[in-house]
């Protein structure tokens, strides 16, 4: 069933603009009613996605570790296929690089239905990207988000290049490296490799940008019911390190 029309599932269909409308809709819900578009206490597609935010964060850790170590576990969709056909509720939120080295799923060794993906080149929290955060949270029950950079990240690189030399990047670039910029500028100076720097600090602002998003994502982070955190891949181990 589909949580905005109560009609048959057609998420897939979805458009964007109906995602990007939740925001200003659950604005005016939240204003006199907290939570009034949480979804109905329909049955969980994946009962066992329904976990505190402590609880999703180690469960995404173990997933980490498995890919580490190579030992992911084998995820047949065929038998999933049924239970997601109704619904989602994926236990945690990830906001990614688009790096094709990255791969959340993969590097959580999540299966179909587990992980509510956005990525954008350089991880950084849009308000189209902010919104769909805000759906996952409040109409999916999603209880984690994690911001996940990157080591060598090419958006990060470009936009320290582009400040160094100032100059302007071709095309719609710019809108990265304005997005970017305040992560970069706020280390200039800093102990240490700019680039590793730049990238824990955008991760950082974005975890910071993500919990204080009101009314929805604050909301729920004020209240604890979903955590923030952020961590940074590691290219050659395929560790994410978590920030503090
Ligand atoms: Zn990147």
């Amino acid at each position: 069933m589909c949580d905005f029309c109560g009609g048959p599932a057609h998420h897939g269909l979805i458009a964007r603009r109906s995602v990007l409308k939740l925001g200003a809709a659950a604005a005016a819900a939240l204003a006199t009613a907290p939570h009034a578009l949480a979804a109905p206490a329909a049955a969980p597609p994946k009962p066992e996605n329904v976990l505190s935010p402590d609880a999703a964060l180690a469960r995404l850790m173990k997933g980490n570790d498995r890919y580490v170590e190579g030992v992911s576990k084998r995820h047949d969709f065929r038998h999933e296929r049924e239970a997601l056909s109704g619904g989602q509720n994926p236990f945690a939120a990830v906001l990614s690089c688009a790096d094709s080295r990255i791969a959340p799923e993969y590097c959580f060794d999540t299966a179909r239905g587990d992980v509510f993906v956005c990525r954008v080149a350089g991880n950084f929290a849009s308000d189209d990207v902010t919104a769909s955060l805000e759906y996952a949270v409040q109409v999916l029950n999603t209880p984690l988000i994690m911001v996940l950079g990157h080591e060598s990240c090419g958006a990060v690189a470009a936009t320290i290049k582009s400040i160094k030399d100032g100059t302007t990047l071709p095309g719609h670039l710019p809108a990265l490296v304005a997005a970017l910029a305040p992560a970069v500028n706020a280390v200039q100076g800093a102990a240490g490799d700019l680039l590793a720097n730049a990238t824990s600090r955008n991760v950082r602002l974005n975890v910071e940008k993500l919990k204080a998003a009101a009314p929805i994502l604050k909301s729920f982070a004020d209240d604890k019911k979903i955590r923030v955190v952020g961590g940074v891949y590691e290219l050659r181990s395929g560790r994410v390190q978590l920030l503090t």
